[in-house]
């Protein structure tokens, strides 16, 4: 299979706290795309209003190590105290079907994606400054202090790993950063590595 045939992996990252949620649920929410979202697999508990199936698939300790085991997994990362991961099947299944796939994830998981798959594109969501992070890991109020600041220097460590990535995205404000990414996303589509295939054709050209 060519490059351009097989669709584009999007992977959004950066620390915990920057708003990537937020950022991937307003990109879903715009017009012009066909985008598709991988829902993770993880051992936390699920906060209120949550839904299996639709925020996360939520699972045990042990159902989630059975699957490592079994390299279900693109990638997976223990983060604070819990496993999180992506199903390898359903994203192989969407890109296959030349979907865009969008993955929210946390660095350590984008860094193992970063070594399999050449071709995906890495965005990393930065806070438009410390404190700005800070604040929003305050309010979102689900977690207890220790976590806070378990959170918080695990950013401090992962702010230098922004040079590993493609782009970089100031969440300054949500629908601004998810404007750039979808930006982006087109950007790359039009890339002569993932068009000259198609081009070659439509043209004719030898
Ligand atoms: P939360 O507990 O706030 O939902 O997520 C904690 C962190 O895990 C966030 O940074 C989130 O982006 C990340 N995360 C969510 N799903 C996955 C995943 O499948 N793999 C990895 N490596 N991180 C994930």
């Amino acid at each position: 299979m060519k490059l351009n045939e097989r669709g584009l992996l999007v992977v959004l990252s950066g620390p915990s706290g920057v708003g990537k949620g937020t950022v991937r649920k307003a990109l879903f929410e715009m017009e012009g795309h066909d985008l598709v979202y991988s829902i993770s697999m993880t051992t936390r508990p699920p906060r209120e209003g949550e839904v299996d199936g639709e925020d996360y698939y939520f699972v045990s300790k042990e159902e989630f190590e059975r699957r490592i085991r079994e390299e279900m997994f693109i990638e997976y990362a223990e983060f604070v105290g819990h496993y999180y991961g992506t199903p390898k099947d359903k994203v192989d299944e969407q890109l296959k079907l030349g979907k865009e796939v969008v993955l929210e994830i946390e660095v350590q998981g984008a860094l193992q994606v970063r070594k399999k798959a050449k071709d995906a594109v890495f965005v990393f969501i930065a806070p438009p400054n410390k404190e700005a992070l800070y604040r929003r890991l305050l309010r979102r109020g689900t977690e207890d202090p220790e976590t806070i600041q378990k959170r918080m220097e695990k950013a401090e460590r992962e702010f230098p790993l922004a040079h590993k990535y493609d782009y970089i995205v100031v969440n300054d404000e949500v629908t601004n950063a998810a404007d750039r990414i979808l930006a982006i996303i087109r950007a790359e589509h039009a890339k002569t590595e993932r068009s000259i295939y198609k081009y070659n054709q439509m043209l004719e050209v030898k």
